[in-house]
């Protein structure tokens, strides 16, 4: 993690009215356009990259990172695609995830249920509740 977090730190420092929204999440003014409050998005994901987001103005990381003076491989130990957020995040409505929520849980219910009472689960079973797990905790993504 080591470099990865200065390169955060780093960037973070030369940014104005940066705030701090979750555990590895920011906002702050963007430095590449006339930015009046802060739009440009930043997370530092555990691979060591980081990810930049200017939904307001689209603005390109190089120019972003190039306005404060940092070289864009300082923040990206290996560059990749998807060192950009998609440039348009879909947000899905709270009341779709809750239902897809409660479909999983009772799914997963169920798969509990038959365990307890020693019924035999096939692979299958199995596998639809493993399914729903990760969907589970993708939809808990999804609502963060
Ligand atoms: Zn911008």
């Amino acid at each position: 993690m080591g470099t990865a977090v200065l390169a955060v730190a780093e960037l973070l420092a030369r940014l104005s009215k940066v705030k701090q929204t979750r555990r590895d999440t920011w906002v702050a003014i963007c430095p590449a356009h006339d930015d009046t409050r802060p739009s440009l998005a930043i997370r530092a994901l555990a691979d060591g990259r980081t990810l930049l987001c200017c939904p307001a103005r689209q603005c390109d990381v190089e120019d972003i990172v190039g306005a404060v003076g940092l070289q864009v491989s300082e923040l990206f130990p290996e560059r990749t695609p998807s060192s950009h957020y998609p440039p348009v995040r879909s947000r899905w409505p709270a009341a779709d995830l809750l239902k897809l929520a409660g479909q999983e849980a009772m799914l997963a219910g169920i798969a509990a249920l038959m365990l307890v009472n020693d019924a035999p689960v096939s692979d299958q079973d199995r596998q639809r509740n493993v399914d729903a797990a990760s969907r589970l905790l993708r939809i808990a993504d999804e609502a963060a």
